[in-house]
């Protein structure tokens, strides 16, 4: 890959990466439409990085399907996979982490320990060895959007990120590859983030400013439905991702819902 990379920038070609852990859905692909858009070169990178699961999570259960990802993304113009072994990425001897002061001590970070440092890792590897010019990311993982601004803007890489709106089954679930974990009756609990979201924008619109309030009424709308458990529902300062007590300005409600035994997360903005 990496001799691929030199090869297509000493010819004069630009760079587009797409990182994801595979087993692709629309969500993904949207964010490949959205980076043939801006390089010469369409590289997505297929890779369940093991550093940003902590003990007790999905590692070893996490989906794959490299054949049907490999026809998705062919039929969106990506030009190279990459697809790396773990032992590749770490080897034995692998010993250096990139980590974010602030960012990840809220929202996901405080259930999710290792996780940010793990994915400010992996993305910083892939950077050095694909060099694009330009990576998308999805709205969908907000904090991971954040922490990857900050990280490009604090260590001066000269990467253009992209931000894609989320991407949302008919009936408003946000696609995510452990959707496939659900059941049934657990993809009818499911939709409680997004209606609960959808709620909260709503009262946000209409005049409601106290954020304890709208947080509220999301944790009652999520407990309604069965399955469900509450990791954490925020409302929050879209660049610091600290709490906000006034919604005054355009905010970040952010919130992690296991819905049985899959951790689904979710997100929007609301506006006064
Ligand atoms: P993942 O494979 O889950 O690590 O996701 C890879 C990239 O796709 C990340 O930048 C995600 O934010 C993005 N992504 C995942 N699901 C969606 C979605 N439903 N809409 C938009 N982007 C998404």
């Amino acid at each position: 890959m990496q001799q691929k990379a030199g090869h297509l920038l000493q010819t004069g070609n630009t760079i587009a990466l797409v990182p994801t852990m595979g087993y692709l859905h629309e969500g993904h692909l949207a964010l490949m439409r959205e980076g043939r858009k801006h390089g010469d070169a369409l590289v997505v990178s297929i890779f369940v990085n093991p550093t940003q699961f902590d003990p007790g999570e999905d590692l070893e259960s996490y989906p794959r399907d490299m054949d049907r990802d490999a026809h998705l993304a062919e039929s969106v113009g990506v030009d190279i996979i990459f697809a790396p072994e773990a032992e590749a990425m770490y080897g034995q001897t692998y010993q250096t982490h990139v980590d974010l002061e602030m960012l990840p001590r809220f929202l996901c970070g405080l259930s999710r320990p290792g996780h940010f440092r793990g994915v400010a890792t992996v993305v910083t590897m892939l950077f050095n060895i694909v060099k694009p010019h330009v990576a998308v990311f999805g709205e969908k993982d907000y904090q991971q959007l954040v922490i990857i601004r900050r990280m490009v803007d604090d260590l001066n890489f000269e990467i253009r990120i992209i931000g894609v709106p989320i991407v949302r089954e008919a009936d408003g679930l946000a696609l995510s590859s452990r959707n496939t974990y659900l059941s049934k009756d657990e993809r009818r609990s499911a939709l409680s983030l997004s209606h609960s979201l959808q709620q909260a924008q709503k009262s946000v619109a209409h005049g409601m400013k106290d954020a304890r309030q709208v947080i509220k009424g999301a944790l009652e709308h999520i407990r309604s439905y069965p399955y469900t458990k509450i990791d954490y529902v925020a409302v929050c300062d879209t660049k610091t991702l600290q709490d906000v007590d006034r919604i005054d300005g355009p905010s970040l409600m952010a919130m992690a819902v296991w819905v049985g035994k899959t951790r689904l997360i979710d997100n929007a903005i609301l506006k006064p």
